[in-house]
């Protein structure tokens, strides 16, 4: 290998390149042929070709502006080139006499057949021809591409290529050699086929991206398997509670609800840590199946906590519980950043003494002051919010002595075992199937499949703003039918808007009071001190606001099963996910249910696109998919993205078979073939940190 200097390295290192290996994977992201000579007279108009000739004029012009003129002469013709900035150099290169080849896109100029800014390089009968298109990496200021080929050429040649994978396996899947396949993409031949490569499609892109995959996939699945190896209290369904929960319930839990109550009891009952994801699209029911595993904990004499990511939605979740779990004799206790310092302590205190059974709260939950004696579950709704390591804080508060604990209701010898919780994380937002058997291969995941009955579906209607008078007449109608309703603002929180977009809400509701003297109408916004908030909240959950006007605080959680109307102001300013979360808050009753989406225009492309689909679906899962081809993982992962390796080179969406065949085959190596695996994993993640379950 060449010895690269270090202020190659620390150029190399802004792209990501910290290993001989890693200049491997630095693949093109596109070529230029230099491979033959094309007749100025067959140049085609926006077709980049390399000409050679003889520069027989060149001239500095001064109008329209300084530029660069030269005059390249071949057998067939003459080709203006053109340069609106140049050095000194390049003016030397180009002076008249000189035999140059020149690499550009031709065009139609006001002189005859022209280039803009060619490459352009001495040229000579007795110069080679390159005998592979010239790649063009993705660079940095200070790092030209002769230098980065060269680096890329050397680790080509000093790097071991050979394969990870058994010839047999690479036959069955129809994959080509892994060297082969680099050597291809770094230098392919003149006649490859230009726009398979360009696309990613051509079996050398196929080979890189199956890798690229399976080494996810393997080291998911062996975090996967590591955590089966771990410890964790047995939560037997003991079944003193739960049943009293379900009788009192007014309702009966769905097929599906059951189906995934039933997973989680079965991981609960195990002795190693559940990492459940538990999906289910919204009003899909999620609160109730995580009350009922949280009572299995406590059966057993376990602690929960039961965490979410607004204070709002903490506190829904903690009325509930308070409503469903206090009949049982469970207290809930409350914990949340905005408590005073002395309630704080109150209710530390009580969690650490294991007073209380089950805390609800907000991040406030996983401070270090804050000590579980037991801690036996962790609930975790909006998983997406919390960060890897807000996720390991918990964890980790699970680790205790279980002398100490309630040895006698496991059956655990009461020594020093180290006892971690179990994780039941819930998802608001459905994860597309390919994304949660990517990025989410190494947890278990629950689907809630179905809505309980009863509910009639939403009619969402697009409404220009400049008719929003017409709405308040459906907002009365819907009052006037013992009906309440929802009128949200959005508040981009951080945004540079954040005042005047808290001022539309203001307004909003000022005009909607006079627009309704007959009605309550109320104002809910993320400003208001917490407890006028849950005033607010409360007065629309007991029917005494009719309408109530809120900023963007009641996207997750709100639960006023007679809300049947949600007008959304400026609906074209929001994303798929939280257009679909609002939503899905009126419907939840038998009433029949409208989302008005007002919008402004003009609309971008990406506004209109969204709300094409947002009125076109009401399925989570089919939004969740169309956002994720609109968007890419990345946004969708949320605060879990910082925690695995993206994929660099596989895109989920258009690779979903080969994400299929990498997840088997990750399954299939870890189980028969541990030391290709190993081998596999080594190559691809040698140097990745991995935060995942740091
Ligand atoms: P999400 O999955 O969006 O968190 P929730 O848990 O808030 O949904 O449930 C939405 C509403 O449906 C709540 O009012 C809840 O009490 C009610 N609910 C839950 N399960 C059932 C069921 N099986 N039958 C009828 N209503 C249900
Ligand atoms: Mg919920």
């Amino acid at each position: 290998m060449l010895k690269i200097p270090p202020v190659t390295q620390s150029k190399l290192t802004k792209l990501g390149i910290h290993t001989p290996f890693d200049l491997v994977l630095h693949l093109p992201l596109r070529y230029e042929d230099e491979t033959s000579i094309t007749r100025v007279d067959d140049l085609v108009t926006g077709e980049t070709s390399q000409v050679e000739g003889e520069i027989i004029h060149s001239e500095v012009m001064y109008r329209p502006r300084r530029s660069l003129i030269c005059q390249l002469q071949d057998e067939s013709g003459i080709l203006f080139l053109r340069y609106l900035n140049f050095y000194p150099s390049q003016q030397k290169q180009l002076a008249v006499g000189k035999k140059i080849r020149a690499l550009g896109e031709a065009r139609e100029g006001y002189f005859g057949m022209e280039m803009v800014h060619p490459k352009c390089h001495a040229g000579g009968e007795n110069k080679a021809l390159k005998q592979a298109l010239t790649p063009i990496y993705p660079t940095t200021a200070g790092l030209p591409q002769p230098t980065l080929r060269k680096y890329i050429l050397a680790a080509l040649n000093s790097e071991q290529l050979s394969d990870t994978l058994p010839a047999s396996l690479l036959k069955k899947l129809k994959l080509r050699a892994f060297d082969e396949s680099v050597k291809l993409l770094h230098n392919p031949p003149p006649q490859i086929d230009e726009a398979e490569l360009l696309e990613r499609a051509h079996p050398a892109w196929r080979r890189i991206k199956f890798d690229e995959l399976l080494a996810q996939q393997l080291s998911m699945r062996i975090h996967y398997q590591k955590r089966h190896e771990r410890i964790s209290p047995q939560l037997l369904p003991r079944e003193t509670l739960t049943p009293r929960l379900l009788q009192a319930l007014p309702f009966a839990l769905t097929r599906a609800q059951q189906k995934v109550l039933q997973e989680i009891k079965l991981d609960l009952s195990r002795p190693h840590p559940m990492q459940r994801l538990l999906q289910g699209d919204v009003g899909s029911g999620k609160t109730v199946v995580a009350a009922l595993a949280a009572l299995q904990a406590i059966e057993n004499g376990y602690q929960v906590a039961f965490m979410a990511p607004t204070e709002i939605l903490a506190e829904q979740h903690y009325l509930k519980l308070l409503d469903w779990l206090t009949p049982l004799g469970i207290t809930p206790v409350w914990l949340s950043g905005s408590l005073k310092k002395k309630e704080k302590t109150a209710a530390a205190e009580k969690i650490a003494q294991g007073e209380t059974q089950i805390a609800v709260g907000t991040h406030a939950l996983f401070q270090n002051s804050v000590e579980f004696q037991n801690l036996g579950l962790v609930i975790v709704d909006e998983q997406q919010k919390f960060g890897v390591q807000q996720r390991l804080a918990l964890r980790n508060k699970g680790v205790f002595d279980v002398g100490r604990a309630s040895a006698r209701h496991v059956g655990l010898k009461p020594d020093l075992q180290k006892n971690e919780p179990h994780q039941l994380m819930m998802s608001a937002t459905p994860i597309p199937r390919t994304l949660a058997m990517s990025y989410y291969a190494d947890l278990d995941v629950s689907v809630i499949d179905e809505l309980p009955p009863g509910r009639t579906p939403i009619v969402t209607k697009l409404i220009n703003d400049n008719r929003r008078e017409e709405v308040f007449e459906r907002v009365r109608a819907a009052c006037l039918q013992q009906r309440q309703a929802y009128w949200v603002c959005p508040l981009i929180e951080e945004s540079d808007l954040m005042e005047v977009e808290l001022q539309n809400a203001i307004e909003t509701h000022q005009q909607l009071s006079e627009a309704f003297p007959d009605l309550n109408v109320g104002l809910a916004h993320g400003r208001l001190p917490p407890t006028e908030k849950a005033a607010i909240m409360a007065a629309f959950k007991s029917g005494e606001i009719h309408l109530l006007v809120a900023t963007t605080v009641i996207e997750v959680g709100v639960d006023v099963p007679n809300a049947s109307l949600m007008v959304i102001e400026h609906a074209e300013r929001m994303g798929l996910a939280q257009l679909h979360q609002l939503r899905g808050r009126v419907g939840r009753g038998a009433a029949e249910s409208m989302c008005v989406l007002l919008f402004q225009t003009p609309l971008s492309e990406l506004a209109r696109a969204r709300l094409k689909i947002i009125f076109e679906n009401t399925d989570g899962f089919e939004i969740a998919q169309h956002d994720l081809q609109l968007r890419g993982p990345g946004e969708l992962l949320g605060a879990r993205q910082s925690g695995v390796a993206m994929l660099r080179f596989a895109d989920i969406n258009e690779d979903a078979k080969l994400l299929e065949a990498a997840r088997t085959l990750a399954d299939e190596l870890l189980r028969d073939m541990p030391d290709v695996a190993q081998a596999h994993l080594q190559r691809w993640m040698a140097n990745k940190p991995d935060f995942l379950h740091a």
